[in-house]
């Protein structure tokens, strides 16, 4: 249902991805929206050189763009990953399609840029206010107060807004309100491992280092570097490992360590970024968080999206895919429950967190597959039997990494799909160490059975 005139002003605390997204749609819907972000204009800071940070954006992202008809632009402005390449130690490379056509490709955009082409249609939207430099510190629910504080001022006011909508990332200060009312679930776990981010310039002509078309991998069990392109020719980098035992980020405190341990476990990197040290020392040590919440809502009052709601662990690349996703499910719910705001704002929660803690539980899954089992020969010839059903019953067996990315199935069918996947793939490894002894009519019967055709496109 389009919103009216009279419809009361919806207020939304962050205007990161999420929060720009979601106020293009809630305007497009006819509403009133005001953001309040805490952080200056990033489009006014001069010269934002800087480290240049990306994302990869795959299939639920480009539907919540494609909603606000930005789809195409951000294309644009991003580079095509058809696969991963994979670097070993001894130097080789293996290039992974993600896909099996060519049209299930990942996106590399940059963080900046992409915020940049929000904020700029937001500035084209009507009936948008967009405050930056000003942070919410205090939310008190029951009397429907926001206290803002004017960053560039030092002033605080305090604003009465009946329908506020947290979009302010995995620290959320509208959380904070939601932890004080009664029954409130909160979880959050931080990984042991953090993340370092690093440059990987053009090359003295300009060009790029590395082959762009791709996600770069160095795997090494317990650590991993990883390389996203840049439409500058640069690469962003970027560094998984603990932060604490023999091989951590706290061991890596000297010049000498950093050196030496890039120099053996990455030495194909090294002659590519010549400010490895001063990049390693300077740039900060991120942590990675998972954090549920339940439930999202209070009343008709509050909604948490995106980060603030569900945070999650960067390894499948769905966090922001994900908060976008979020932004087109509530525009379905608002559609669908309209001008019930607490009907709006309960139906996306039931409809949203089974799904969120889907991709939350994946996400870890991932992580620990990459921590524990990749050198597992059992695991390894697992994936092999994999990718050879996916081969012969492709409408059948979709691979989980293809459900998430590609597709737009739920996340909790993703994963149900997963569960089935890993039963037969059980059953298929037992008791062989090669994929030519698989037993193909078992196969054959297995997926019949547990994946019928039925199930397409589910
Ligand atoms: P944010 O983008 O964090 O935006 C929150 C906004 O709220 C910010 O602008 C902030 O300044 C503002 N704010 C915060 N507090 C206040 C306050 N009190 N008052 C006013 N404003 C406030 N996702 C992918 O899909 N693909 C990837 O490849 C990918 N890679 C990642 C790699 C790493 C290392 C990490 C850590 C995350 C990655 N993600 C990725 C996840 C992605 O970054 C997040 O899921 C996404 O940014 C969430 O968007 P959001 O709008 O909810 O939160």
């Amino acid at each position: 249902m389009p919103g009216t005139s009279s419809d009361p002003i919806i207020t939304l605390i962050g205007a990161g991805l999420a929060g720009a997204l979601l106020a293009i749609l809630l305007s497009k819907r006819g509403y009133q929206v005001e953001l309040f972000e805490r952080r200056p204009d990033p489009r006014k800071q001069a010269g934002h050189a800087g480290r240049s940070i990306n994302l990869a954006l795959s299939t639920r992202g480009l539907h919540g763009l494609q909603h606000a008809g930005l789809a195409d632009t951000v294309r644009q402005r991003s580079i095509k990953m058809p696969g991963r390449i994979i670097h070993t130690l001894d130097g080789e490379t293996r290039f992974q399609p993600y896909g099996v056509n060519p049209s299930e490709v990942l996106y590399a955009i940059s963080r900046a840029e992409l915020q940049h082409l929000l904020l700029d249609a937001l500035a084209h939207t009507p009936n948008v206010h967009l405050n930056f430099d000003t942070k919410c510190v205090e939310m008190h629910l029951a009397q429907q107060t926001l206290t803002l504080s004017h960053e560039l001022t030092g002033e605080i006011t305090t604003l009465i807004r009946p329908h506020v909508i947290g979009t302010d990332g995995s620290s959320s200060a509208v959380r904070s309100a939601m932890l004080r009312t009664p029954r409130f679930d909160y979880a959050q776990t931080y990984l042991e491992h953090g993340y370092k981010e690093l440059t990987l310039p053009p090359a003295p002509d300009g060009t790029f280092q590395l082959d762009p078309h791709a996600l770069h991998i160095w795997p090494r069990g317990t650590y991993m570097l990883i390389a996203l392109p840049n439409l500058d020719c640069s690469f962003t980098c970027t560094l998984f490992m603990p932060f604490s035992g023999s091989v951590s980020f706290e061991a890596l405190s000297t010049s000498d360590a950093i050196t030496m341990f890039f120099e053996q476990q990455f030495p194909d990197v090294v002659p590519l970024i010549p400010d490895l040290v001063k990049d390693f020392t300077a740039n900060p040590t991120g942590s990675l968080v998972t954090i549920k919440c339940s439930p999202w809502h209070y009343r008709d009052h509050l909604l948490l999206l995106g980060d603030a709601a569900h945070a999650i662990v960067p390894f499948f690349g769905q966090g922001m895919n994900c908060a976008f996703e979020d932004c087109t499910e509530l525009d379905a719910c608002i559609e669908a429950e309209t001008p019930d705001w607490e009907r709006v704002f309960a139906a996306f929660f039931s409809r949203r967190k089974p799904n969120t803690d889907a991709i939350a539980d994946m996400a870890i899954d991932h992580y620990i597959e990459m921590r524990d089992h990749v050198a597992d020969p059992h695991f390894l010839l697992q994936k092999q039997i994999e990718q050879e059903l996916a081969k012969r019953f492709p409408k059948q067996y979709i691979p989980q990494y293809s459900l998430v990315t590609f597709q737009r199935i739920p996340y909790a069918q993703a994963r149900e799909q997963a569960r089935i996947h890993e039963r037969i793939l059980q059953q298929l490894s037992a008791h062989i160490n090669h994929p030519d002894q698989v037993d193909w009519q078992q196969a054959e019967h297995l997926i019949q059975r547990e994946l019928p055709l039925s199930r397409e496109g589910a």
